[in-house]
């Protein structure tokens, strides 16, 4: 987003294309920020589908909805790629909001036991989820590495509840 951000500020001139909801992953403020630039046209509903060249870019393809194409100079093409859940692989056991997102601690609404779950542990008693995974984090590198690490400290105490290795003698 940093990276976006320092675009917009430059003074050259920009394209800037979008495709099907791509307004939906970017805070109001940025929006109005770009909204604001003379230098950044905005193409609704346009994808870039092919890109061209040899030792270093040279060209891009866009097509929209409309299947119209277009072949453009570019020197440059930044991707903004979102972020989904990726764990329709784990077992049905494993408690998930509507979109993949994992439900941890006081989120969970289908806990085995009798004592109460650690925060970020799953609905499978002793499996811990941190970072963009699980539901209702912060999406930020910094909260995922500080997730992370609350992790750890709580699988140590899962481990003294439960009567595993001591993980601090290893
Ligand atoms: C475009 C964009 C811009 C961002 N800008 C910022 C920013 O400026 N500042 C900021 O703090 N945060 C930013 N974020 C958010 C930040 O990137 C995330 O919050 C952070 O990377 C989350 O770390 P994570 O370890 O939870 O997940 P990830 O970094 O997503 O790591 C998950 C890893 O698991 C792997 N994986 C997925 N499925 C499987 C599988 N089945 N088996 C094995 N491996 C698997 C993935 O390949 C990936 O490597 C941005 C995110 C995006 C998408």
């Amino acid at each position: 987003m940093q990276l976006l951000k320092d675009i917009v500020g430059q003074r050259r001139e920009l394209e800037q294309l979008k495709a099907g909801e791509f307004f939906g992953e970017i805070p109001i403020l940025l929006i109005a920020e770009i909204a604001g630039k003379g230098n950044i046209r905005i193409e609704s509903w346009t994808e870039v589908t092919e890109v061209l060249g040899g030792e270093r870019l040279a060209r891009i393809v866009t097509t929209t909805r409309e299947r119209i194409s277009t072949t453009r100079s570019a020197d440059a093409l930044l991707l903004m790629i979102g972020a989904t859940a990726n764990t329709s692989w784990l077992p049905p056991t494993l408690e998930r909001d509507a979109k993949g997102y994992i439900y941890t601690g006081r989120d969970l609404t289908a806990w085995p036991l009798d004592r109460e779950s650690f925060p970020m542990e799953t609905s499978l008693p002793g499996v811990f989820c941190a970072g963009d995974v699980r539901h209702g984090s912060i999406k930020r590198v910094a909260s995922g590495v500080g997730e992370g690490s609350m992790s750890i400290a709580f699988i140590h105490q899962y481990l003294a509840l439960t009567g595993g290795p001591d993980l601090t003698r290893v």
